[in-house]
């Protein structure tokens, strides 16, 4: 019998929770942005809205000339300039222009969480008030910043500490590239993030177009100039978006997996129940054949919880289920977090779970734990204080 209670409200998700009806129906491309799409008369736009391309399209439409769009870029991000007056290759008649009608936003730093082995978890306000965290994880030369989707999370996963925030809403593309700057200006001189992963706060799926805009900001070669390679989306299983995702952007894909039966993973990951394992799996198999993917694996993220998927069985369908596609699995073992319904396995089980993985030739490594003495590891992300009012009590098991 299983011991996670079986939340019927956290199941019932909507339509629109899951999929919104027009980021199913239309494949963004980059000049898409919400900026373009959203620009109200008399408000100032928020130039770290815009993709390149779009900003470009911008300037015509205002009769100005595109190499305005690559002069404001370089300022942004190669010279980390956040005050219009201070680019000074542009006229100062422009630049009066631009300060009337474009600012350039930033988050506010709320406050900084240094772990003992680096890793650095930031809270950054949002203009609404919102919070979200951002965490810089620090190993040898590669400096990894795990970024947020949204507010909170719709999808409801039971071990997720982000999920006890409830549904929240996505954030815009400045708000994106705002926690990739504001991270990056922590950093010590001459240090860069080198590689991005959307593995923060929220499904990243879910905010498609923007999450789009913000990878073509992100590999622009007059903007941060990150490998597409070097940018991981994670999620939880939303089909479609998988597809439109690899029709879209050569990024890598991490699935959150973490059970290898329809009834475990409906139980801790209610969106199963709508895409169930083997839409999943056709639907990676279908998206591995993509050009965009080539020889890329998929990382199956498996997070190992107690007495709920650690048996020796477990691990066999997991090794079935990972020769099924071209994929590599990491392994995580579940970090408890306050009021957490699950317990993280004993160092035996997880060694021994990893044991029966490798024997079998599968390529599967045991991720390692960073920052977990600040909240800030894989499934941990939520926010502390202020927050706390909005959280929703987990089921008891
Ligand atoms: S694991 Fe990801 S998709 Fe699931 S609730 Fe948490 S943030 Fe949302």
């Amino acid at each position: 019998m299983s011991a996670i209670h079986h939340d019927t409200e956290a199941v019932h998700l909507s339509e629109t929770q899951l999929v919104p009806a027009t980021e199913v129906t239309a494949a963004p491309t980059a000049l898409q942005t919400a900026a373009s799409a959203s620009i109200a008369p008399n408000e100032r736009i928020d130039l770290l809205d815009f993709t390149r391309e779009a900003l470009e399209q911008y300037f015509i439409e205002q009769g100005d000339k595109a190499f305005r769009a690559r002069q404001i870029f370089r300022w942004i991000y190669k010279q980390g300039v956040t005050d219009i007056a201070e680019m000074t290759d542009l006229s100062r008649a422009m630049r009066e222009h631009l300060l009337e009608f474009a600012t350039i936003s930033s988050l506010e730093v709320v406050r900084v969480m240094d772990s003992i082995d680096g890793t650095k978890k930031i809270l950054f306000r949002l203009k609404d008030g919102a919070q979200v965290e951002a965490v810089l994880i620090p190993i040898g030369r590669r400096i990894t910043l795990c970024i947020s989707s949204q507010v909170g999370c719709a999808l409801g996963c039971r071990f997720c500490y982000t999920a006890t925030m409830g549904p929240g809403r996505n954030l815009t593309i400045a708000e994106y590239m705002g926690q990739f700057l504001g991270s990056a200006r922590l950093l010590p001189e001459g240090k860069t993030i080198t590689n991005v992963v959307f593995m923060g706060m929220g499904e990243p799926l879910i905010n498609f177009q923007n999450l789009i805009g913000t990878l073509s900001i992100l590999t622009d070669e007059l903007g941060p100039k990150l490998g597409a390679r070097r940018l991981t989306v994670s999620t939880a299983g939303l089909c479609p978006q998988i597809l439109k995702l690899g029709e879209t952007f050569p990024v890598r894909l991490a699935l959150s997996l973490h059970a290898t039966t329809d009834a475990q993973r409906d139980q801790i990951m209610p969106i199963n129940q709508r895409y169930n394992l083997k839409a999943l799996f056709d639907t990676l198999r279908t998206f591995q054949k993509l050009p965009t993917q080539q020889s890329l694996p998929v990382t199956l993220e498996y997070t190992l919880i107690q007495d709920i998927n650690d048996s020796p069985e477990d691990a066999k369908r997991l090794i079935k289920l990972s020769r099924s596609v071209r994929s590599k699995i990491n392994l995580i073992p579940y970090n408890e977090h306050p009021g957490a319904p699950y317990k993280r396995p004993s160092q035996e089980a997880i060694a021994e779970f990893l044991r029966i993985l490798q024997v079998s030739g599968v390529l599967a490594t045991e991720r390692q734990t960073r920052g977990d003495d600040i909240l800030a590891a894989c499934g941990q992300l939520a926010l502390d204080g202020e927050a706390k009012k909005i959280r929703r009590p987990l089921p008891p098991r």
